[in-house]
């Protein structure tokens, strides 16, 4: 069984290939470039822009810091349809609760409306919301996600040239 080089999913049928590499799709092959080049940026440079995120203003409310990486889950329902998605978000503490407490409350709301899915994944997301308001990331120091973020963000800018 094929998986995908850059996110590792199991590629059933289709994919992208490359050069001996397999890709779910366009967008996990240009995650591969950006990790080959963000992998090249010195240790030393990735620290100090991951820190300086980190303790920067939040870009979402531009209150103080720490800004880490904040994930919110919704699922809605339609009879026997239900969407379900997660959304990672760089911002500080409070903006961070502050959607989770949303995807929690429209999840309550629309996530139950089919069958069988509305009814497994509306406890799951409520509970990964009620997970990220009440753990989170540590606020010490940075985290895994954010630094991947960074990271990837900075390749783009490396190979776009500004
Ligand atoms: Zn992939
Ligand atoms: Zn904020």
């Amino acid at each position: 069984m094929a998986h995908c080089d850059y996110c590792g999913t199991t590629i059933l049928f289709g994919g992208v290939k490359d050069h001996g590499h397999r890709f779910c799709n366009e967008e996990c092959q240009q995650g591969a470039v950006l990790l080959a080049v963000s992998e090249q940026i010195p240790d030393k440079v990735m620290a100090d822009h991951v820190n300086a995120v980190h303790q920067g203003d939040c870009p979402r409310c531009g209150g103080p810091g720490p800004v880490d990486v904040h994930t919110s889950h919704t699922v809605w329902s339609m009879l026997v349809m239900t969407s379900w998605h997660s959304k990672p978000q760089m911002c500080c503490r409070s903006c961070g609760t502050k959607t989770q407490l949303k995807g929690a409350l429209i999840s309550g709301v629309a996530g139950w409306w089919g069958f069988p899915w509305g009814l497994i994944m509306t406890p799951v997301q409520i509970g990964k919301n009620l997970v990220g308001i009440f753990s989170g990331p540590d606020s010490s120091e940075p985290s895994a996600e954010l630094t991947k973020i960074v990271s990837l963000s900075l390749a783009a800018h490396a190979i776009r040239g500004d």
